[in-house]
């Protein structure tokens, strides 16, 4: 088996995009769930700490208001019925911030200056409140004025250093991070399943693409389930299927062709060597003999311009589209088979309606009305008829030609229309047949959106119904390309 390194090439940097648009996907999950929980609850923790210091500083300062002087004695007293448990420092300063009252167990700085800026702010009017965490702990500042009739007398300092709240957080924390690992470990696991497993099966159609490229039409591809990519190998499987039946028909075609090209080739070589070669030929044989060179030429000749059409057909380039009136194309078509209807004593019996028409390619039309109504006298009898009718019902034009000759059989009807098809091969070659021209007739009108039957008479004969759509009396069309 042949390698194949442009695909696994290409499947391999699929599943890479694939698992780096993953990855990248959980990484940005994993951060978010690792920073936003945190952000919002210290947040949270944040907004209450500074609410519940306000609070209790507002407490103080409105009880350290009285109209008494602020003093290291009377602050105390104060200071002694409030509840500070909650707080790890309390300062109060008058209004040069001196300290008045401190809570703190060791060095307390009653009576120095307090340097904190905090106290600045709020001795000129300012209510100062923030709050900071490290990771450990929360540590929240609360400083603000004490008034009393209308002045700053002093102020207020509140300090708190919480490390339960920060403990709780940093658990909280602890816990999304294993659970956050724990979710990536199994997501990029099953993307990983996941990913091996559409990759695989790209690989193989990819694969099974390259081998039918290389002329394997039988191989397949094994479906199961019913996702977009078994729908795909459904799809690849019937166009291989397709494919197949193209390139069956196109060797058939290809060697049909040759064969009706070489015979009568072969034909003309024997003759023209026989000729060469008899010194003492009668002028009469020598006259016969050039007499079958010509008709044999003119086979090949009849044969060559049929298979032209048909290609001109598959091809479709090329084909010019006007207003054809079919009337007139009969009319033509039967002046011509004239002589060979007298010649096989047949009578043409003809109905030809006006107004006809049809947006197509006047010599392939013209080719569908010759076949039809050529065969139907080639395959009929001495004292037979042919009848032609043209006529217009609703948008449609339909052409029957009916005959009262020889029959198709049963088993070839279905096969009439099929290239090189001849149902009696020695009759049809002998009438000068290659097996084209219904094939002809019938992708003509195929490529002029039309539609072909073939049906048996009652009394024996064929008859052959083609519809073709009808063109309006006034196109709004001019001239255009098939
Ligand atoms: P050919 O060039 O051999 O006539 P056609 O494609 O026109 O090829 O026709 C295919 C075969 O169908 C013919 O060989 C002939 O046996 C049969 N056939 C076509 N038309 C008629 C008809 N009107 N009556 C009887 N047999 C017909």
């Amino acid at each position: 088996m042949k390698r194949l390194p442009e695909i696994k090439t290409m499947t391999n940097s699929v599943q890479l995009k694939f698992a780096a648009t993953f990855l990248v996907l959980i990484a940005v999950l994993a951060v978010f769930m690792n920073t936003y929980p945190t952000i919002a609850a210290r947040d949270l923790v944040f907004s209450s700490k500074k609410a519940s210091l306000q609070n209790q500083a507002g407490v103080m300062a409105s009880a350290l208001s009285a109209p008494e002087e602020l003093t290291s004695d009377t602050v105390p007293a104060v200071m002694d019925q409030l509840d500070l448990r909650s707080l790890t420092r309390v300062i109060v300063t008058d209004e040069d911030a001196r300290i008045l009252y401190d809570n703190a167990q060791y060095d307390p700085g009653t009576g120095r200056y307090a340097m904190f800026s905090e106290i600045a702010r709020a001795l000129s009017g300012e209510i100062v409140c923030y709050s900071d965490y490290d990771g450990r702990a929360f540590m929240t500042r609360e400083a603000m004025p004490i008034r009393s009739g209308g002045t700053t007398v002093g102020a207020v300092y509140l300090y708190e250093y919480d490390e339960t709240q920060a403990q709780l957080i940093a658990s909280i924390q602890n816990r999304l991070r294993s659970v956050s690992l724990i979710v990536s470990a199994a997501a990029i696991i099953l993307m990983f399943i996941f990913s091996r497993a559409l990759t695989k099966r790209i690989t193989e159609l990819a694969k099974a693409t390259r081998i039918v490229s290389e002329g394997d039409y039988d191989h397949r591809i094994p479906v199961s389930g019913h996702d977009e990519l078994s729908e795909l190998g459904t799809e690849f499987n019937s166009l291989t299927a397709r494919l197949k039946e193209t390139e069956e028909l196109r060797r058939r075609f290809v060697s049909d062709a040759s064969h009706e090209l070489k015979t009568p080739l072969a034909s003309i070589r024997l003759l023209s060597d026989s000729i060469v070669n008899s010194e003492n030929m009668d002028a009469e044989t020598m006259r016969d003999f050039v007499n079958d060179i010509e008709s044999e030429a003119e086979r090949l000749q009849r044969t060559t311009e049929k298979l032209l059409s048909l290609s001109r057909i598959d091809s479709g380039a090329s084909l010019t589209r006007e207003r054809v009136d079919l009337r007139k194309v009969a009319e033509k078509t039967l002046r011509l088979l004239h002589p060979l209807a007298k010649e096989n004593r047949v009578t043409i019996a003809t109905e030809l309606q006006k107004d006809c028409f049809v947006w197509g390619n006047e010599d392939l039309l013209y080719r569908v009305i010759f076949n039809l109504a050529e065969n139907a006298v080639k395959y009929n009898m001495p004292g037979g008829t042919v009848d032609i009718l043209l006529k217009s019902e609703e948008d449609e034009v339909i052409l029957t030609v009916e005959d009262t000759g020889i029959g198709i059989p049963d088993e070839d009807l279905p096969h009439i229309f099929t290239r090189f098809y001849r149902v009696d091969k020695a009759r049809s070659t002998d009438a000068g047949g290659s097996g084209l021209g219904l094939s002809i007739a019938h992708d003509a009108v195929k490529l002029h959106g039309g539609d072909i039957a073939v049906e048996k008479c009652a009394e024996g004969g064929t008859r052959f119904v083609v519809r073709l759509p009808a063109c309006p009396a006034t196109p709004d069309r001019k001239s255009t390309r098939l």
